[in-house]
């Protein structure tokens, strides 16, 4: 098993050929059940790419194991390499490289995605064991499916894997009343399990978890409610994620800032559900700005509620609300289509060129308290024209996330997501693409400057310096952490935390 993973260090172009010609008797050597690519195999595959399409680090392996086990085996044998670093890639849909290993070994988790699929009852509650592998898409559709159950917490997009997000956070609009999807997942080995849960993939990798389930709706009433004023707006929205009661909110809570224009894609069409919606600006006060401020919201039903009852609560819920009257766009949709409601946003995308281009994204959560004056300087003045795409904002609940895991939020109680999701038009040069990565770190550096209460999400920095920072007070625990779990500094090289020790 050794020898076998130091021959993958391919000394000259012969002995390449040779461990080419070779695949087969070094799965063998490691007894691993999946395969192996390597050499050219390994760097013609997508295990060099992600969704970013700003980075591109080659292995020296793909690894596509069958299970946990050939998980483990292949950790341990780079364990008894001195320069050997593994990656598990989940999708490949983080931005900076996270999921990939400069002449390393990348593990491919996709192939584990059916390796586990069971529904558990534990002291009256209902889990999934699932694959860390697996698809959020495939575990909507096989739980909806086959078992009338969901998990409570998203992500928007769902072709993301278990335990890539597991390994961040995992937020969308449910997470202000359950939590992030690493507050619903159950624990074994809590020290482990907690440092693992927005570990950036550094204490070990999940093959597999155990997610809390609830019964699913049927159908979703999913309404966008446009504001003028963002004081009104995060009024609102801070409202919803506060009242104690479930049925006195909306089950889903999301908000995003477009452009006061007819831009198709940063403005007033890209808020309407329906082609058969309009947006007209005439509803609009005098005093409207450069951005205007839409709230999302979905209320969750059932077949078997009558239409009446179901619109009874909306107008309840509504009623509360300083939104521009009529400027206010509901459909129904079924549950799972809400779910995947990202995927015509993706077939959309890929048809233009969009989804294959880099995304120089920014992410992060910032307290309510330094909100107002980042609205005005980044979204009123840095981003007034857009960003041709989304720009996240909705708030989101500290107490619902757990202090023993290792993401890092603000200190603050409410704090927002704020995403800035970039789709630059395709064959952008990289000049181009650098200007909006160089714009992104200005932002950081602004809120840094104005000594606000705010955290990277999917953290991206180069020097420990800089990680020290992100993780404040907790920069022990964690280094600490991953002298126990991780001690050689194996994991996750693409997170740029830790260079490997021999
Ligand atoms: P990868 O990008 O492949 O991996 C991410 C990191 O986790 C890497 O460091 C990798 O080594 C590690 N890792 C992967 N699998 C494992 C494992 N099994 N065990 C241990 N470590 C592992 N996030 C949200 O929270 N909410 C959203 O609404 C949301 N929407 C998104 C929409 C799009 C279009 C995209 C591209 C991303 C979105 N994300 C969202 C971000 C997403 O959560 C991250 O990209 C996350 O990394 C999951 O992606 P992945 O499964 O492809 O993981």
């Amino acid at each position: 098993m050794i020898a076998c993973l130091g021959r993958f260090v391919p000394e000259n172009d012969v002995e390449s050929r040779a461990e080419n010609d070779d695949v087969s008797t070094i799965c063998k050597s490691l007894g691993l059940k999946g395969s192996i690519d390597f050499g050219v195999g390994a760097t013609n595959g997508s295990a060099d790419k992600d969704f970013g399409g700003m980075y591109s680090y080659k292995p020296l392996a793909v690894i596509r194991p069958s299970g946990a086990d050939d998980v483990a085996v292949v950790i341990k044998a780079a364990h008894l390499q001195s320069n050997l670093t593994v990656a598990a890639r989940g999708n490949g849909h983080s931005i900076n490289g996270q999921a990939m290993a400069d002449r390393g070994l990348v593990i491919d988790m996709g192939s584990t995605g059916d390796s586990h699929f069971e529904i558990v009852k534990v002291k009256g509650s209902t889990y999934l064991d699932v694959s860390g592998g697996a698809l959020w898409e495939d575990v909507l559709k096989r739980c909806v499916e086959d078992f009338g159950l969901a998990p409570r917490s998203w992500t928007d997009y769902l072709r993301l894997t278990v335990g890539g997000t597991l390994s961040n956070a995992g937020v969308s609009g449910q997470a202000f009343r359950y939590g992030p999807q690493i507050s619903n997942v159950a624990h074994r080995q809590p020290e482990l399990f907690f440092n693992v849960l927005g570990g950036l993939g550094q204490f070990g990798i999940i093959t597999r978890a155990r997610v809390l389930l609830q019964s699913a709706p049927d159908k979703v009433r999913w309404i966008r409610l446009v504001y003028a004023e963002f004081d009104e707006f995060t009024r609102d929205a801070e409202l919803l994620v506060s009242l104690k009661e479930e049925r006195e909110s909306f089950d889903y809570v999301e908000g995003f800032v477009f452009v006061n224009s007819d831009d198709t894609v940063n403005g007033w069409p890209s808020v309407p559900l329906d082609p058969a919606q309009v947006f007209d600006p005439a509803h609009l006060p005098q005093t409207a700005g450069s951005v205007l401020y839409c709230l999302e919201v979905a209320l969750h039903y059932n077949n078997s509620d009558p239409r009446s009852a179901v619109d009874a609560v909306v107008d309840r819920l509504l009623e509360r609300l300083g939104f521009v009257s009529k400027l206010n766009f509901p459909v129904d949709v079924s549950y799972v289509d809400f779910l995947l409601r990202v995927k015509l946003v993706e077939e959309h995308a890929r048809a233009n060129g969009m989804w294959d281009s880099p995304h120089p994204w920014l992410n992060m959560f910032v307290s309510k308290s330094n909100l107002a004056e980042f609205n005005r300087a980044v979204f009123n003045e840095i981003l007034k024209d857009g960003i041709n795409g989304p720009m996240l904002v909705y708030p989101l609940l500290r107490s619902k996330w757990d202090d023993r895991t290792s993401v890092m939020v603000p200190e603050e109680e409410i704090f927002y997501l704020v995403a800035l999701l970039r789709f630059p038009p395709p064959h952008e040069d990289g000049a181009s693409i650098k200007k909006l990565v160089d714009q992104n770190r200005g932002i950081v550096q602004y809120c840094k400057d104005r000594g606000f209460d705010f955290k990277l999400f999917f953290p991206h920095y180069k020097s420990e310096e800089e990680w020290k920072c992100h993780f404040g007070d907790r920069w022990t625990r964690f280094r600490d952490s991953k002298k126990a779990f991780d001690p050689k500094h194996i994991l996750a090289p693409g997170q740029k935390i830790f260079s490997r020790i021999s």
